[in-house]
Protein backbone atom coordinates (compact mmCIF):
# COMPACT_ATOMS: atom_id res chain seq x y z
CA UNK A 1 0.00 0.00 0.00
CA UNK A 2 0.88 3.26 -0.79
CA UNK A 3 -0.08 5.62 2.69
CA UNK A 4 -0.12 9.40 3.09
CA UNK A 5 0.74 10.63 6.73
CA UNK A 6 -0.27 13.85 7.44
CA UNK A 7 2.25 14.98 10.56
CA UNK A 8 4.48 12.33 9.70
CA UNK A 9 7.59 14.02 10.72
CA UNK A 10 6.20 14.55 14.03
CA UNK A 11 6.68 12.29 17.16
CA UNK A 12 3.76 9.68 16.50
CA UNK A 13 4.16 9.86 12.34
CA UNK A 14 7.89 9.36 12.39
CA UNK A 15 7.55 5.88 14.39
CA UNK A 16 4.46 4.97 12.38
CA UNK A 17 6.76 5.98 8.99
CA UNK A 18 9.12 3.23 10.54
CA UNK A 19 6.73 0.71 11.35
CA UNK A 20 5.08 0.97 7.45
CA UNK A 21 8.07 1.03 5.77
CA UNK A 22 9.59 -2.14 8.33
CA UNK A 23 6.08 -3.74 6.93
CA UNK A 24 6.85 -3.26 2.91
CA UNK A 25 4.33 -0.18 2.64
CA UNK A 26 5.33 2.95 0.95
CA UNK A 27 5.00 6.27 2.77
CA UNK A 28 4.37 9.70 1.99
CA UNK A 29 4.74 12.38 4.26
CA UNK A 30 2.98 16.15 4.05
CA UNK A 31 4.04 18.32 7.46
CA UNK A 32 4.64 22.19 7.27
CA UNK A 33 7.09 21.14 10.05
CA UNK A 34 5.43 23.57 12.28
CA UNK A 35 6.29 21.38 15.49
CA UNK A 36 8.71 18.98 13.69
CA UNK A 37 12.22 18.40 12.10
CA UNK A 38 12.84 16.71 8.24
CA UNK A 39 15.84 15.43 10.84
CA UNK A 40 13.39 12.63 11.88
CA UNK A 41 12.18 11.59 8.59
CA UNK A 42 16.44 11.38 8.03
CA UNK A 43 16.77 8.42 10.77
CA UNK A 44 13.61 6.74 9.86
CA UNK A 45 15.43 6.65 6.27
CA UNK A 46 18.90 5.62 8.25
CA UNK A 47 17.00 2.89 10.31
CA UNK A 48 14.71 1.06 7.09
CA UNK A 49 16.98 1.87 4.48
CA UNK A 50 13.68 2.89 2.30
CA UNK A 51 12.56 6.37 1.91
CA UNK A 52 10.12 8.85 2.95
CA UNK A 53 9.24 11.75 0.75
CA UNK A 54 8.56 14.66 2.51
CA UNK A 55 6.49 17.45 1.47
CA UNK A 56 6.40 20.54 3.48
CA UNK A 57 3.24 22.03 2.88
CA UNK A 58 0.24 22.25 4.83
CA UNK A 59 -2.51 19.88 5.20
CA UNK A 60 -4.88 22.96 5.37
CA UNK A 61 -4.36 24.02 1.97
CA UNK A 62 -6.67 22.28 -0.37
CA UNK A 63 -4.39 23.65 -3.09
CA UNK A 64 -1.11 21.97 -2.03
CA UNK A 65 -2.87 18.44 -0.66
CA UNK A 66 -4.08 18.06 -4.61
CA UNK A 67 -0.78 18.40 -5.46
CA UNK A 68 -0.04 15.69 -3.23
CA UNK A 69 -3.06 13.68 -4.28
CA UNK A 70 -1.80 14.54 -8.47
CA UNK A 71 1.95 13.09 -7.71
CA UNK A 72 1.60 10.35 -6.12
CA UNK A 73 -1.29 7.27 -6.35
CA UNK A 74 -2.38 6.99 -2.29
CA UNK A 75 -4.78 4.36 -1.45
CA UNK A 76 -5.02 5.23 2.13
CA UNK A 77 -4.21 8.32 4.54
CA UNK A 78 -3.03 8.43 8.11
CA UNK A 79 -3.79 11.31 9.24
CA UNK A 80 -1.74 12.87 12.49
CA UNK A 81 -1.18 16.82 11.28
CA UNK A 82 -2.25 18.92 14.26
CA UNK A 83 -1.72 20.92 16.68
CA UNK A 84 -2.01 19.84 19.99
CA UNK A 85 -1.16 21.75 23.44
CA UNK A 86 -3.82 22.40 25.54
CA UNK A 87 -2.99 25.14 27.22
CA UNK A 88 -2.39 27.07 23.79
CA UNK A 89 -5.40 25.70 22.56
CA UNK A 90 -7.29 27.40 25.12
CA UNK A 91 -5.34 30.93 24.55
CA UNK A 92 -5.67 30.64 20.62
CA UNK A 93 -8.87 28.51 19.91
CA UNK A 94 -9.04 29.88 16.48
CA UNK A 95 -5.92 29.19 15.44
CA UNK A 96 -7.27 24.92 16.62
CA UNK A 97 -10.14 25.35 15.13
CA UNK A 98 -8.94 26.54 12.30
CA UNK A 99 -5.72 24.12 11.53
CA UNK A 100 -7.25 20.89 13.08
CA UNK A 101 -10.57 21.15 11.28
CA UNK A 102 -9.97 22.45 7.88
CA UNK A 103 -7.07 20.08 7.49
CA UNK A 104 -9.94 17.13 8.13
CA UNK A 105 -12.49 19.14 5.67
CA UNK A 106 -9.69 19.38 3.13
CA UNK A 107 -8.76 15.33 3.36
CA UNK A 108 -12.15 14.81 2.93
CA UNK A 109 -13.13 16.47 0.01
CA UNK A 110 -9.65 16.19 -1.80
CA UNK A 111 -9.48 12.00 -1.34
CA UNK A 112 -12.40 10.91 -3.34
CA UNK A 113 -11.08 12.86 -6.17
CA UNK A 114 -8.52 10.30 -6.28
CA UNK A 115 -10.66 7.52 -5.39
CA UNK A 116 -9.08 6.72 -2.08
CA UNK A 117 -11.37 6.13 0.70
CA UNK A 118 -9.48 4.84 3.65
CA UNK A 119 -8.46 7.53 6.40
CA UNK A 120 -7.02 6.60 9.72
CA UNK A 121 -7.63 9.65 12.14
CA UNK A 122 -5.29 10.52 15.12
CA UNK A 123 -8.37 11.25 17.90
CA UNK A 124 -7.81 11.17 21.34
CA UNK A 125 -8.79 9.75 24.80
CA UNK A 126 -9.48 13.41 25.46
CA UNK A 127 -12.89 13.21 23.70
CA UNK A 128 -14.08 11.41 27.02
CA UNK A 129 -14.19 14.28 29.16
CA UNK A 130 -14.59 14.07 32.95
CA UNK A 131 -16.72 12.22 35.33
CA UNK A 132 -16.65 8.70 33.64
CA UNK A 133 -16.39 5.14 34.45
CA UNK A 134 -13.36 3.65 33.85
CA UNK A 135 -12.20 1.99 32.20
CA UNK A 136 -13.36 3.79 28.79
CA UNK A 137 -15.22 2.35 26.38
CA UNK A 138 -15.59 3.33 22.97
CA UNK A 139 -19.10 3.61 23.23
CA UNK A 140 -19.54 6.03 26.38
CA UNK A 141 -20.61 9.19 26.42
CA UNK A 142 -18.02 12.10 24.87
CA UNK A 143 -17.42 15.98 25.68
CA UNK A 144 -14.60 18.21 26.09
CA UNK A 145 -13.35 20.09 28.19
CA UNK A 146 -10.84 22.48 25.92
CA UNK A 147 -10.53 23.53 22.39
CA UNK A 148 -7.62 21.10 21.23
CA UNK A 149 -10.33 18.79 22.88
CA UNK A 150 -12.84 19.80 21.05
CA UNK A 151 -11.09 20.22 17.81
CA UNK A 152 -10.95 16.07 18.41
CA UNK A 153 -14.20 15.59 18.74
CA UNK A 154 -15.58 17.45 15.77
CA UNK A 155 -13.18 15.82 13.78
CA UNK A 156 -14.50 12.75 14.56
CA UNK A 157 -17.78 14.35 14.28
CA UNK A 158 -17.19 15.25 10.41
CA UNK A 159 -15.68 12.14 9.45
CA UNK A 160 -18.43 10.09 10.75
CA UNK A 161 -20.90 11.81 8.77
CA UNK A 162 -18.93 12.22 5.98
CA UNK A 163 -18.95 8.64 6.07
CA UNK A 164 -22.13 8.21 6.70
CA UNK A 165 -22.89 10.47 2.97
CA UNK A 166 -20.83 8.28 1.10
CA UNK A 167 -20.60 4.40 1.81
CA UNK A 168 -17.39 3.73 0.12
CA UNK A 169 -15.81 5.45 2.58
CA UNK A 170 -13.43 3.53 5.33
CA UNK A 171 -12.58 5.77 7.97
CA UNK A 172 -10.97 4.62 11.58
CA UNK A 173 -11.21 7.41 14.46
CA UNK A 174 -8.68 5.93 16.81
CA UNK A 175 -8.19 7.45 20.54
CA UNK A 176 -4.79 7.28 21.96
CA UNK A 177 -4.27 6.77 25.52
CA UNK A 178 -0.47 8.80 26.59
CA UNK A 179 1.85 8.20 24.28
CA UNK A 180 5.49 8.25 25.92
CA UNK A 181 9.22 6.72 25.34
CA UNK A 182 10.90 6.04 21.72
CA UNK A 183 11.73 3.46 19.13
CA UNK A 184 14.57 1.37 20.78
CA UNK A 185 17.44 2.24 18.69
CA UNK A 186 17.31 5.89 20.60
CA UNK A 187 17.69 7.81 17.19
CA UNK A 188 13.67 8.77 16.66
CA UNK A 189 11.92 10.05 19.42
CA UNK A 190 9.92 13.11 21.20
CA UNK A 191 11.14 16.61 20.71
CA UNK A 192 9.27 18.77 22.40
CA UNK A 193 9.59 22.87 21.85
CA UNK A 194 10.54 24.67 25.15
CA UNK A 195 9.89 23.28 28.40
CA UNK A 196 7.51 20.02 28.47
CA UNK A 197 4.34 19.85 29.37
CA UNK A 198 4.26 16.38 29.15
CA UNK A 199 5.33 13.96 31.80
CA UNK A 200 7.66 12.06 30.32
CA UNK A 201 9.35 14.44 28.74
CA UNK A 202 9.78 16.57 31.63
CA UNK A 203 11.39 13.72 33.80
CA UNK A 204 13.72 13.04 30.91
CA UNK A 205 14.89 16.57 31.07
CA UNK A 206 15.31 16.66 34.94
CA UNK A 207 17.21 13.12 34.39
CA UNK A 208 19.59 14.67 31.96
CA UNK A 209 20.27 18.17 34.56
CA UNK A 210 18.36 19.96 31.74
CA UNK A 211 15.50 21.27 34.47
CA UNK A 212 16.01 20.65 38.27
CA UNK A 213 13.20 18.87 39.59
CA UNK A 214 9.84 17.23 38.61
CA UNK A 215 6.65 19.04 40.32
CA UNK A 216 4.02 16.46 40.61
CA UNK A 217 0.89 17.62 40.54
CA UNK A 218 -0.93 16.80 43.35
CA UNK A 219 -1.12 13.81 45.61
CA UNK A 220 -4.84 14.09 46.76
CA UNK A 221 -6.62 12.16 44.51
CA UNK A 222 -8.57 9.37 44.94
CA UNK A 223 -5.71 6.86 43.83
CA UNK A 224 -3.97 3.92 44.99
CA UNK A 225 -0.86 6.52 46.23
CA UNK A 226 -2.91 9.99 45.70
CA UNK A 227 -0.94 10.60 42.14
CA UNK A 228 -3.05 11.13 38.87
CA UNK A 229 -3.27 7.91 36.83
CA UNK A 230 -2.59 7.71 33.26
CA UNK A 231 -2.57 4.64 30.73
CA UNK A 232 0.66 4.88 29.22
CA UNK A 233 1.36 3.15 26.27
CA UNK A 234 4.79 2.98 24.15
CA UNK A 235 5.16 4.73 21.09
CA UNK A 236 5.66 1.70 18.95
CA UNK A 237 3.17 -0.30 20.04
CA UNK A 238 0.84 2.47 18.96
CA UNK A 239 2.39 2.65 15.94
CA UNK A 240 2.10 -0.97 15.53
CA UNK A 241 -1.91 0.18 16.00
CA UNK A 242 -1.99 1.84 13.29
CA UNK A 243 -0.48 -0.71 10.91
CA UNK A 244 -3.29 -3.13 12.53
CA UNK A 245 -5.99 -0.31 11.62
CA UNK A 246 -5.31 0.46 8.02
CA UNK A 247 -4.94 -3.57 7.55
CA UNK A 248 -8.80 -3.59 8.85
CA UNK A 249 -9.85 -0.62 7.18
CA UNK A 250 -8.73 -1.74 3.66
CA UNK A 251 -11.33 -4.50 4.09
CA UNK A 252 -14.15 -2.57 5.26
CA UNK A 253 -16.43 0.34 4.66
CA UNK A 254 -17.89 2.87 7.46
CA UNK A 255 -16.56 4.12 10.62
CA UNK A 256 -14.95 2.48 13.50
CA UNK A 257 -13.53 3.86 17.12
CA UNK A 258 -10.84 1.97 18.31
CA UNK A 259 -9.22 2.88 21.61
CA UNK A 260 -5.22 2.22 21.75
CA UNK A 261 -4.23 2.40 25.16
CA UNK A 262 -2.82 -0.91 27.30
CA UNK A 263 -5.69 -1.08 29.69
CA UNK A 264 -3.39 -0.53 32.72
CA UNK A 265 -3.30 2.83 35.25
CA UNK A 266 -0.17 3.90 36.40
CA UNK A 267 0.13 6.72 38.67
CA UNK A 268 3.21 9.44 38.42
CA UNK A 269 4.64 8.16 41.00
CA UNK A 270 4.68 4.81 39.51
CA UNK A 271 6.56 6.36 36.17
CA UNK A 272 9.23 8.43 38.85
CA UNK A 273 10.30 5.05 40.13
CA UNK A 274 10.03 2.76 37.27
CA UNK A 275 12.46 5.32 35.62
CA UNK A 276 14.71 5.77 38.45
CA UNK A 277 14.76 1.67 38.60
CA UNK A 278 15.08 0.92 34.30
CA UNK A 279 17.74 3.72 34.23
CA UNK A 280 20.07 3.75 37.81
CA UNK A 281 18.99 7.44 38.21
CA UNK A 282 17.25 9.58 41.05
CA UNK A 283 14.07 12.29 39.96
CA UNK A 284 14.21 14.90 42.38
CA UNK A 285 10.38 15.82 42.50
CA UNK A 286 8.15 18.45 45.09
CA UNK A 287 4.40 17.48 45.70
CA UNK A 288 2.67 20.80 44.11
CA UNK A 289 -1.10 21.30 43.93
CA UNK A 290 -3.36 19.66 41.07
CA UNK A 291 -2.81 21.56 37.67
CA UNK A 292 -5.83 23.10 36.59
CA UNK A 293 -8.32 20.54 34.08
CA UNK A 294 -6.61 17.63 35.09
CA UNK A 295 -8.59 14.44 36.29
CA UNK A 296 -7.65 11.70 38.61
CA UNK A 297 -7.42 8.80 36.70
CA UNK A 298 -7.82 7.83 32.71
CA UNK A 299 -7.30 4.38 31.13
CA UNK A 300 -8.66 2.46 28.00
CA UNK A 301 -10.59 -0.89 27.76
CA UNK A 302 -8.57 -2.27 25.02
CA UNK A 303 -10.33 -4.85 24.37
CA UNK A 304 -12.24 -3.76 21.10
CA UNK A 305 -9.18 -3.07 19.25
CA UNK A 306 -7.93 -6.85 20.74
CA UNK A 307 -10.62 -8.65 19.50
CA UNK A 308 -10.91 -6.76 16.05
CA UNK A 309 -7.80 -5.27 14.61
CA UNK A 310 -5.96 -8.19 16.88
CA UNK A 311 -3.60 -5.58 18.27
CA UNK A 312 -2.93 -5.18 21.62
CA UNK A 313 0.28 -3.02 23.33
CA UNK A 314 3.30 -5.56 24.06
CA UNK A 315 5.83 -3.46 25.64
CA UNK A 316 5.82 -2.89 29.34
CA UNK A 317 6.34 0.25 31.64
CA UNK A 318 10.25 -0.73 32.16
CA UNK A 319 10.43 -0.41 28.39
CA UNK A 320 8.80 2.68 27.95
CA UNK A 321 11.14 4.26 30.72
CA UNK A 322 13.91 3.08 29.14
CA UNK A 323 13.40 4.12 25.59
CA UNK A 324 12.26 7.31 26.68
CA UNK A 325 15.90 8.04 28.72
CA UNK A 326 17.71 6.19 26.06
CA UNK A 327 16.45 9.10 23.15
CA UNK A 328 17.18 11.60 25.03
CA UNK A 329 20.26 10.78 26.43
CA UNK A 330 21.33 10.46 22.74
CA UNK A 331 19.78 13.75 21.81
CA UNK A 332 20.10 15.63 24.71
CA UNK A 333 19.00 18.82 22.13
CA UNK A 334 16.64 16.80 20.23
CA UNK A 335 16.95 16.37 16.53
CA UNK A 336 18.71 19.87 16.63
CA UNK A 337 21.45 18.84 18.34
P1 LIG B 1 3.48 16.24 16.77
O1 LIG B 1 3.28 17.68 17.00
O2 LIG B 1 4.82 15.67 17.06
O3 LIG B 1 3.08 15.86 15.27
C1 LIG B 1 2.07 16.56 14.57
C2 LIG B 1 2.68 16.96 13.24
O4 LIG B 1 1.70 17.64 12.46
C3 LIG B 1 3.87 17.90 13.39
O5 LIG B 1 4.95 17.39 12.66
C4 LIG B 1 3.37 19.23 12.79
O6 LIG B 1 4.42 19.95 12.17
C5 LIG B 1 2.33 18.74 11.81
N1 LIG B 1 1.26 19.68 11.47
C6 LIG B 1 0.44 20.38 12.31
N2 LIG B 1 -0.44 21.09 11.60
C7 LIG B 1 -0.20 20.83 10.29
C8 LIG B 1 -0.79 21.26 9.07
N3 LIG B 1 -1.81 22.13 9.06
N4 LIG B 1 -0.28 20.81 7.90
C9 LIG B 1 0.76 19.95 7.89
N5 LIG B 1 1.36 19.51 9.02
C10 LIG B 1 0.88 19.94 10.20
O7 LIG B 1 2.35 15.47 17.61
P2 LIG B 1 2.18 13.92 17.89
O8 LIG B 1 2.36 13.71 19.35
O9 LIG B 1 2.97 13.12 16.93
O10 LIG B 1 0.63 13.78 17.59
C11 LIG B 1 0.13 13.34 16.34
C12 LIG B 1 -1.39 13.45 16.37
O11 LIG B 1 -1.89 12.65 17.44
C13 LIG B 1 -1.91 14.86 16.61
O12 LIG B 1 -3.07 15.04 15.82
C14 LIG B 1 -2.26 14.86 18.08
O13 LIG B 1 -3.27 15.77 18.38
C15 LIG B 1 -2.73 13.42 18.27
N6 LIG B 1 -2.60 12.95 19.66
C16 LIG B 1 -1.39 13.03 20.29
C17 LIG B 1 -1.28 12.60 21.61
C18 LIG B 1 0.04 12.71 22.35
O14 LIG B 1 0.02 12.62 23.59
N7 LIG B 1 1.17 12.88 21.69
C19 LIG B 1 -2.40 12.07 22.28
C20 LIG B 1 -3.60 11.98 21.59
C21 LIG B 1 -3.70 12.42 20.26
N1 LIG C 1 2.08 15.59 35.56
C1 LIG C 1 2.84 15.99 36.65
N2 LIG C 1 3.88 16.85 36.43
C2 LIG C 1 4.20 17.32 35.18
C3 LIG C 1 3.42 16.88 34.08
C4 LIG C 1 2.36 16.02 34.31
O1 LIG C 1 2.58 15.59 37.78
O2 LIG C 1 5.14 18.11 35.05
C5 LIG C 1 0.97 14.60 35.77
C6 LIG C 1 -0.40 15.12 35.35
O3 LIG C 1 -1.02 15.81 36.43
C7 LIG C 1 -1.12 13.82 34.97
C8 LIG C 1 0.00 12.92 34.44
O4 LIG C 1 1.22 13.49 34.95
O5 LIG C 1 -1.64 13.19 36.14
C9 LIG C 1 0.09 12.90 32.91
O6 LIG C 1 0.12 14.22 32.41
P1 LIG C 1 0.46 14.56 30.90
O7 LIG C 1 0.46 16.04 30.76
O8 LIG C 1 1.69 13.82 30.47
O9 LIG C 1 -0.76 13.90 30.09
P2 LIG C 1 -2.34 14.17 30.17
O10 LIG C 1 -2.94 12.88 30.63
O11 LIG C 1 -2.59 15.30 31.10
O12 LIG C 1 -2.69 14.47 28.76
Amino acid sequence: MRVLLTGGAGYIGSHTALCLLQAGHDVIVLDNLDNSSPESLRRVQELTGKQAPLIVGDCTDEKTVTRVFEQYPIDAVIHFAGLKAVGESVAKPLKYYQNNLDATMVLCKVMPKYNCNVLVFSSSATVYGTNQEMPLREDFPTGCTNPYGWTKWISERILTDVAAADPTRSFILLRYFNPIGAHESGRIGEDPAGIPNNLMPFICQVASGKLDHLRVFGDDYPTRDGTGERDYIHVMDLAEGHLAALEYAIKRSGVEIFNLGTGTPYSVLDIVHTFEQANDLKIPYEITPRRPGDIAVCYADATRAKELLHWEAKRDLNAMCRDAWNWQKQNPRGYNG
